[in-house]
């Protein structure tokens, strides 16, 4: 029933979810927020998403665009607003597998394209989790298990198909509106609705994943040696470095290092790549297994209920972990008012892409960071990143949770920044989509 909501159009009959219907609580939420958004729009097809963003601008409030609602600053939901949640449009098709060419659906979570392009013996590196939608990812980023070697998600799009803030639905690529092109991929969130995208896959096999615990006492020195042990890596490793809360009285701190080898089969080359890793600091276990990609992305399908409880995020990249920056995020963990710290390696084949061609320009850095926190701790996170900011260069916006000039500033560096505003001057005049971060 949508009775305290404006008559809905007949295209969109029973894919309007208002507070009273049974289906709302499970669509309210976000993976990091929850919400009490007034409606829920659940469009099938490009036409439809025009129509639902059109209806949702009706009801003269917030707008959220949501995909897989998993966006770390949890913006893909509100309360009071409308949600225009594109989960439906989930299609995963090989298009040629000759020329390696897949259409996404912006719903569909990147596990499940994982599984559908395995069985074509194909991939398309994403982020660490199944459950991350297409949509969100493929508009910001998207720093996978494969990113040293094959780049960004981004950097494979050949084609973006998204309904533009006065309804236009419109395909760009290289040749079609190619400004807006560049703009999609990196700040997608902030130019329109994305329904599908194209992009090129790549012939991916099993790879080695391995798993590796440390006695993290001493933090600094582990953070040091493992950057050093990626940047002399070949870049067919890819790795993640996590430490979580943990210690305690007689209970060391531990640091997780999870890293994945995407190379040849030949006999020794795994061990050869892996192997400066098991030497990073104490070991407290070491387990690798040969896996299909698909298997390092699952889908859980758990329902969203603001489950994350680090919700409060701080994001920034780095040329190399050096002796200062190692201190600095050490003494942030040691503050106990930081309760997750992650690194992940990009360089590589990253770098390879000329800052320009992206929205996202960041392609000098060899690590991405991201320090999280619950809301009652924001204060020492800040304290924490204040001493951090001396070494940073850079930031991913999908790993922030601020929405501050600066932020955008380190997220967009010049010109890039100053393109952005002229496009969204363009394509978005009104700010129709101004909840991902504030290019106006
Ligand atoms: C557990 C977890 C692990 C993660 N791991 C990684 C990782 O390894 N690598 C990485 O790069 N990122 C990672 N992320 C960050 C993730 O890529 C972003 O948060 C992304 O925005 C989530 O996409 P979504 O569609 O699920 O999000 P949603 O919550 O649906 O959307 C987030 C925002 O993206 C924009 N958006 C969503 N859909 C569309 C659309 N169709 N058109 C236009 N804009 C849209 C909107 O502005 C929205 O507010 C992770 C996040 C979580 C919570």
């Amino acid at each position: 029933m949508t009775s305290t909501l404006p008559p809905v159009p007949a295209s969109l009959a029973g894919r309007v979810v208002a507070p009273d219907d049974a289906r709302y609580e499970r669509l309210r939420h976000g993976y990091v927020h929850r919400g009490a958004p007034a409606a829920v729009l659940l469009p099938e097809d490009a036409g439809q998403t025009a129509e639902a963003l059109r209806y949702a601008r009706s009801l003269g409030s917030v707008v959220s665009v949501r995909s897989g609602g998993h966006g770390i600053s949890g913006r893909s939901t509100n309360d009071g607003g409308a949600v225009v949640d594109v989960s439906r449009l989930d299609e995963v098709r090989v298009l040629d597998r000759a020329r390696r060419r897949i259409r996404v659906g912006a719903g569909a979570r990147w596990g499940r394209v994982a599984q559908v392009l395995g069985v074509h013996g194909l991939a398309v590196s994403s982020g660490d989790t199944g459950d991350v939608g297409v949509g969100g990812l493929v508009t910001a980023g998207g720093m996978g298990w494969l990113a040293r070697l094959r780049g960004l998600t981004v950097d494979h799009v050949t084609a973006v198909e998204l309904v533009l803030a006065d309804g236009r639905f419109v395909r760009t690529d290289a040749e079609r509106e190619p400004d807006l092109f560049w703009a999609v991929r990196g700040a997608g969130g902030n130019f329109g609705v994305v329904t599908a995208v194209e992009v090129e896959a790549y012939e991916t096999g099993d790879v080695v994943f391995a798993n590796l615990v440390f006695d993290a006492g001493d933090a600094a020195a582990l953070i040091e040696a493992w950057g050093a042990a990626l940047e002399a890596a070949p870049r067919e490793l890819t790795s993640f470095l996590t430490f979580m809360p943990g210690g305690g009285p007689g209970r060391p701190q531990l640091a997780h290092v999870a890293a994945v080898y995407a190379g040849s089969a030949e006999h020794g080359a795994a061990e050869r790549a892996l192997t400066p890793l098991l030497g990073i600091g104490p070991p407290v276990q070491q387990r690798a297994v040969l896996a299909p990609y698909p298997a390092l992305v699952p889908v859980s399908g758990v329902a969203h209920h603001g489950q994350q409880q680090l919700s409060v995020t701080r994001s920034g990249l780095l040329d190399h972990l050096t002796p200062g920056a190692a201190r600095a995020v050490a003494a942030g963990l040691a503050s106990g008012q930081v309760l997750m710290v992650q690194f992940r390696s990009v360089g590589g084949a990253v770098n390879d892409v000329d800052p320009s061609a992206t929205a996202y320009a960041h392609r000098t850095q060899n690590f991405a960071l991201m320090s999280a926190t619950v809301p009652e701790l924001e204060s020492g996170l800040d304290a924490h990143w204040a001493r951090l900011a001396p070494h940073l260069n850079g930031m991913y916006l999908s790993f922030d949770t601020r929405r501050t000039p600066q932020v955008l500033a380190q997220a967009f560096p010049e010109p890039a920044l100053s393109r952005l505003r002229a496009l969204k001057e363009r394509y978005d005049p009104e700010n129709v989509f101004d909840r991902n971060f504030p290019l106006k």
